[in-house]
């Protein structure tokens, strides 16, 4: 063997990043060298780590795939390995069309790779990563899985039935990561709030984030993929009471009209919903909301479409992301229903809602111009310094750029002047 480096590629969601990070500790451990999502691949083994959940997704996954595969033709790279949710939906198709990788595992079975490389697990380092992320914040996974059943999605086909983490592992691995400099945490799983409805048989989130706060070292704790039917009110009191849990929640909504709501099992109405937000600001003023909407699920008309926008309007949500509808084998919609809304009306109507929601953050952020906000700076660029507030989660929601008129520290905090603002970011400087 050449070299002793593999190189780690990641796709899809931060759920799969967390896999890696406990692959490649474990990879560190057995002495090999490891490069996360290199620029030019060059070891002599590579691990991809796949997403399988829409069709745009799976097919990066497929590309990305392929074009180590031809590196292995070239004799460029020695073993391919192919891990995460797309072998877990498909593992056999592949077997038979990509037979350059080496080997399949799915979600759950990677750790089948450190023995299939002749080394050893270290169970001792079971909940241990090699961060990907800057050394100042991480993701953590609270569970695995999901049970509920949205009738357009793959989730549950892949990654089974939720399994919440105990709140004393969640714990000791805060603790750990905060004892090495961490100190902002981004909770993540498919379904945030049914926590601990499996393991204690009660919704568990708020005291588990409410323990999780009181972790010396702890600076900031943000919480994504929140659900909103049965949402567990008594977050809203810790994230208001609590300092160093942001004033932040991503809660994906996906539509409001009830006809699409009901036809996507969402199991929440649109007044239900349009009462679980005016909870939101009633009882965390200031909250951002971030979310996520789907157009062109089967079945929307012109008319629930215009519900949807009206209710951006009017809700006007601090950060908003949208999918185009993918019809996904194997769940309920791909047996009931057609795909029936034609993919450039669905375009249309992703164009139209981004242009809507381009406005409404532009006049969030004007409205943050002269004030005074706490910002973590992730890293130094050429021009600026680049951090995000409280109200921005890494890598999905806008950035604060800092002018260079003081010399700032990856990884601090600064209480930084906003003085212009723009859609997605905001300037300011250190005085
Ligand atoms: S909550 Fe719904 S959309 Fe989210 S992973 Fe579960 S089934 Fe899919």
């Amino acid at each position: 063997m050449v070299n002793n480096r593999i190189d780690v590629v990641t796709l899809g969601c931060s759920k799969n990043l967390v896999d890696s990070e406990l692959l490649m500790r474990q990879l560190v451990a057995n002495g090999y060298t490891v490069e996360h999502d290199p620029e030019t691949p060059c070891g002599d083994i590579a691990v991809i780590n796949t997403c399988g959940f829409i069709g745009d997704a799976k097919e990066e996954s497929i590309n990305m795939i392929l074009s180590f595969a031809e590196a292995k033709k070239r004799k460029k790279l020695k073993k391919l390995f192919v891990m995460g949710c797309l072998p877990e939906r498909y593992r056999e198709e592949l077997s038979e069309e990509i037979p350059e990788v080496d080997r399949f595992y799915g979600k759950f079975d990677w750790r089948g790779l450190i023995s299939d490389l002749g080394k050893s697990y270290y169970k001792e380092l079971e909940f241990d990563r090699s961060l990907s992320t800057p050394s100042h914040y991480a993701y953590v996974k609270i569970s695995e899985g999901c049970d509920r059943t949205c009738s357009y999605c793959s989730i549950p086909l892949i990654t089974g039935k939720y399994r919440s983490r105990s709140i004393e592992e969640i714990e000791d691995e805060i603790r750990r990561l905060a004892g090495k400099g961490v100190k902002e945490f981004q909770f993540i799983a498919q379904d945030l709030t049914y926590y601990g409805l499996d393991l204690y048989r009660q919704m568990k989130l708020p005291e588990l984030v409410e323990r999780v706060s009181d972790i010396e070292g702890v600076e900031w704790i943000r919480l994504h993929y929140a659900y909103p039917a049965l949402f567990p009110d008594d977050l809203l009191r810790v994230i208001r009471e609590r300092e160093n849990v942001c004033n932040y929640l991503d809660i994906a909504l996906q539509h409001i009209s009830d006809h699409i709501l009901k036809t996507m099992r969402r199991n929440i109405t649109k007044q239900q919903t349009i009462d679980l937000v005016q909870r939101f600001r009633d009882e965390s003023p200031g909250i951002h909301l971030r979310t996520t909407m789907m157009v062109g699920h089967p079945g929307e008309t012109e008319e629930d479409y215009l519900e949807l926008l009206d209710f951006v309007e009017e809700i006007r949500f601090e950060r908003l992301g949208a999918f185009p509808y993918s019809h996904e084998e194997d769940t309920y919609n791909y047996k009931h229903y057609a795909d029936d809304v034609p993919a450039d009306v669905k375009q249309e109507r992703m164009n139209r809602l981004m242009a809507l929601q381009e406005g409404i953050a532009l006049s969030v952020n004007e409205a943050k111009v002269g004030e005074v906000l706490k910002v973590i700076v992730d890293r130094e660029d050429p021009a600026y310094y680049v951090g995000r507030t409280e109200f921005d989660s890494p890598e999905v929601d806008g950035e604060v750029l800092i002018d260079k008129k003081k010399t700032l520290e990856p990884g601090r905090f600064y209480d930084v002047k906003i003085y212009e603002a723009a859609p997605f970011d905001l300037m300011g400087t250190v005085f």
